[in-house]
């Protein structure tokens, strides 16, 4: 921890405040990242998350290959201690009418549950030097003056920083104090997951997703994790789920015990706790994501791939690219918004192209299942999807 000094206001009470060179909220994918890559930066770091470690965090716990390539990059053997992480090796899409089509993973793919995962990269990131960890602890307010972020916990404890990552997920109250930024149904998904045990018919190295006509633009996925686990979900544009005015619980079990081709897998299936949803903020718009001391990474700066759904590898990513700003930012001893700003030409350049491409990739596919049906039917077209994937993903 940094310096503890004595902050008082005209006529309050003298208030102690922790003060850090960085206050991280969240200490998810993008917030754990964040503290790995600022290794050997030598500053201190407060890393705050509601939760204790391990969590739970809604998902379809599919792990990224480009996850998996920032970890690695991190340290070569990083992932050697994670034993629940389960490779993949191929994926199937169905069509509404039942056309299959098989691809081979092109990159390195895994699953994991997010309670292991997340949990993961956060004991890791205990290695840090200069981190100091406020689990349980959720951030209540956060304001900035004179050039210092004042954090509010809410047990009243209060940090102070002159730069603030705001790492905290798709609801992030960083985002909300800094920036205008509003959802937008047009560019959020709704998902829903749950587990399941005993399921038949899916293969234990392989993702399936089923593209239903009924609940499109998304699809239904069932991923498999260790110990003969199953994670079954669906998501969709929230613009469609509001319209069409879908309740995704109740749709997901009614999926589950009628859909004919999903039904079969779930015949003998035994569920795990209850169906679980989250939103989404999905990457297909641009919005500010730094200013004056503060950037924002994965969800809270709405970094979620508009096809897939993933946003764990972004996540890591936009980590990556944020330490880079922040040691910039500490080496020329400047938090200015216009130096920060290097950080959301990063993002656009890694992800601007890809994200629009795919985008207008789901607007084509969103009420045309029949062409869903062509991409599957044709032998070709499964080669081009693959192509595809290589150079987008
Ligand atoms: C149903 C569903 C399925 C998904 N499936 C996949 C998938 O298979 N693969 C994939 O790559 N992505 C998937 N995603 C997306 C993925 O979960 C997110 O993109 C990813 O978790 C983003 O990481 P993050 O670190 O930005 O935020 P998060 O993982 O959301 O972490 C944010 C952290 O901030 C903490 N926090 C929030 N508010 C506060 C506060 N006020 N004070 C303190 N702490 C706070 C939270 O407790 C949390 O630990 C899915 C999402 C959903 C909803």
């Amino acid at each position: 921890m940094g310096s503890i000094f004595v902050f008082s206001m005209p006529n309050q009470e003298s208030t102690s405040i922790s003060e850090f060179d960085i206050i991280v909220v969240g200490a998810g994918p993008g917030g754990s990242t964040f503290v790995h890559c600022m290794a050997g930066s030598g500053l201190t770091i407060a890393l705050i998350d509601k939760a204790t470690f391990p969590r739970e965090k809604v998902c379809g716990d599919a792990i990224p290959g480009t996850a998996v390539r920032v970890g690695k990059s991190i340290q070569p053997d990083f992932w050697k201690g994670l034993d629940a992480l389960h490779p993949v090796r191929r994926a199937r899409g169905v069509s509404p009418s039942g056309i299959v089509m098989d691809l081979e993973y092109v990159t390195e793919g895994y699953t994991c549950s997010r309670l292991d995962f997340d949990d993961y990269l956060v004991q890791t990131a205990k290695t840090y030097p200069g981190l100091t960890t406020y689990f349980g602890r959720k951030t209540k307010d956060v304001v900035r003056s004179e050039g210092m972020h004042l954090v509010t916990l809410d047990n009243g404890e209060q940090l102070s920083a002159r730069l603030i990552i705001g790492a905290d997920g798709a609801h992030s109250t960083v985002a909300r104090k800094y920036t205008d930024t509003k959802l937008d149904r047009n560019h959020h998904c709704a998902a829903v997951r749950a587990y399941y045990r005993g399921v038949e018919g899916i293969g234990h190295d392989r993702l399936t997703v089923y593209f239903l006509k009924d609940y499109m633009p998304g699809y239904f996925w069932i991923f498999p994790l260790e110990d003969g686990l199953f994670n079954a979900g669906f998501g969709m544009l929230s613009r469609q789920v509001s319209e069409n005015r879908i309740d995704l619980r109740n749709s997901l079990d009614q999926i589950i015990q009628e859909d004919p081709q999903v039904k079969q897998h779930f015949e003998n299936a035994v569920q795990e706790g209850r169906n679980e949803g989250f939103g989404l903020p999905l990457g297909s718009r641009n919005v500010p994501r730094s200013g004056d001391g503060f950037m924002l990474l994965g969800d809270a700066a709405g970094l979620v791939d508009p096809v897939t759904g993933e946003g764990i590898g972004n996540a890591m990513i936009s980590a990556e690219l944020a330490a880079i700003s922040a040691r910039e930012a500490f080496a020329t001893n400047s938090m200015d918004g216009k130096l920060l700003a290097a950080y959301d030409r990063a993002i656009i350049k890694k992800f601007g192209s890809n994200f629009r491409i795919k985008y207008w990739a789901q607007l084509l596919l969103a009420d045309r299942p029949w062409l869903i049906e062509g991409l599957l039917r044709f032998k070709w077209s499964s080669n081009l999807i693959q192509w595809v994937i290589k150079k987008v993903v």
